[in-house]
């Protein structure tokens, strides 16, 4: 157009028709850029600017790229969300520490741990808020390698956790923390066990060894002396025998897998560890027996004999002569139960609850004299969580005891 008016009305007229048309193209083309950034201020893609196929295709770009950028944002996001799930149901507490130890970060262990509130102590010092001295030391210490021990009080028990630092980001800090409360009691039993184990021991064996050297010194003078060092020894070893099998039984106990499922015919059972007890009581008690001849249950045959025995020997051994030991077998509110009752010497309130613990005993002389180990109510509790029942005693001093055995009514075996 600029060329045909150069031709007609000369070279000035068709160069300032060429300016003319330039700037409106310009100016158009700035009308769009201007759409353009509107839109970008808030892009709608149902709503795209009706401009040419040039801008279209720009537009169109454009709007791949963000869907693109929107879709690697809502998986980064959910990575996040992801990891941060991951990090709370950690079974170990975790706090992230800034350069200057302040909070900004801790899993739901934590929180429940330290008592932190993640909301509320954001942000805060982490050594104003855990006050003990070996913890602010541990902490200013920065020594990645070293772990810190640290006792938590609690309402019920306190708790014993182990912390460890970690470097993390530009100069953070993970703490974390891990509950060995259970550890450390197992590590104190396993001390008293092996204690406990060695004391019993030793009684017998520095017995045995006092008479092996007076015979050493004075070889068979004098033969009472012989005779009552021969018994006593022997009645040692005894005892040291009854320890180690009773021992054995236990450790079977805790190692082996779930008992077998066998019909029990706890009728006959207890017929025979009434014949047992009779025989141990040298018929100075009576022993009456009640019991359901059809109430049969399903578990290990020889581990209920074992409880089933303990409890009527213990009722022989606590009780003195003539008095009468009451064994039922009988359902009880639809569970089955085995009670034995005697009229022996009782227990006091204050025993009772430690009863089965390894080695307890109310009196030891008297536990000693009958040729008790101290495990028999350990042993018994054993087998009774392995059979899902639960062992109850009620008991007078100088009146006697009651001890029972509740298993759980789908134990009963309907064969
Ligand atoms: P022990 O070998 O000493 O009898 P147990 O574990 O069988 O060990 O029993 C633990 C303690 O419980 C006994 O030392 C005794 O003091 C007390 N005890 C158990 N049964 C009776 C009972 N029937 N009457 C009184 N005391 C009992």
């Amino acid at each position: 157009m600029a060329g045909a008016f150069a031709l007609i009305w000369g070279t000035l007229v068709g160069l300032s028709t060429l300016c003319f048309l330039l700037f409106i193209a310009l100016w158009s083309e700035r009308q769009k850029l201007s759409l353009f950034d509107n839109w970008l201020n808030s892009p709608d893609r149902n709503r795209l600017p009706n401009l040419n196929p040039a801008w279209d295709r720009v537009f169109k770009s454009f709007i791949k790229i963000e869907k693109n950028q929107k879709a690697s944002e809502a998986e980064l996001n959910r990575a996040l969300t992801r990891f941060e799930q991951a990090a709370r149901a950690l079974p170990d507490a975790v706090i992230l520490l800034s350069n200057s130890r302040q909070i900004e970060w801790c899993n739901t262990k934590a929180e429940e741990y330290f008592q932190l509130e993640l909301d509320r102590d954001q942000g805060v010092q982490i050594d104003y808020l855990l006050r003990q001295p070996s913890f602010r030391a541990f902490m200013r210490s920065q020594d990645m390698a070293a772990s810190l021990s640290l006792r938590l009080p609690r309402p019920s028990i306190d708790r014993q956790v182990s912390m460890q630092m970690i470097p993390f980001g530009e100069e953070q800090t993970l703490l974390l923390a891990r509950d060995v409360t259970e550890r450390e009691q197992l590590e104190v039993t396993r001390r008293d066990f092996v204690a406990n184990i060695s004391h019993e021991l030793r009684t017998p064996l520095t017995v045995i060894q006092g008479f092996l050297e007076t015979f050493e010194d004075n070889p068979a003078e004098d033969t009472k002396l012989l005779t009552r060092g021969v018994k006593l020894m022997s009645d040692q070893s005894q005892r040291m025998n009854r320890l180690i099998t009773d021992l054995l039984a236990l450790s079977r106990l805790e190692t082996s897998d779930a008992p077998p499922q066998e019909v029990v015919h706890m009728s006959r059972l207890i017929e025979s560890v009434r014949v047992e007890a009779q025989a141990l009581s040298t018929e100075k008690h009576n022993i009456d027996v009640h019991a359901s001849a059809d109430l049969k249950i399903l578990g290990c045959e020889e581990e209920i004999r074992s409880a089933l025995s303990n409890l009527v020997s213990n009722a022989v051994r606590y009780s003195p002569k003539g008095g009468t030991i009451s064994i039922e077998w009988a359902l009880i509110d639809q569970d089955p139960v085995f009670s034995c009752q005697d009229q022996g010497v009782g227990i006091a309130p204050e025993h009772i609850s430690r009863l089965t613990e390894r080695f307890y005993r109310v009196d030891k002389s008297r536990s000693q004299e009958t040729g008790g180990t101290g495990l028999g109510l350990a042993i018994v509790k054993h087998i009774l969580n392995r059979h899902n029942a639960k062992l109850e005693i009620s008991s007078e001093p100088n009146k006697g005891s009651q001890f029972s055995i509740r298993f759980p009514k789908t134990i009963v075996s309907s064969k």
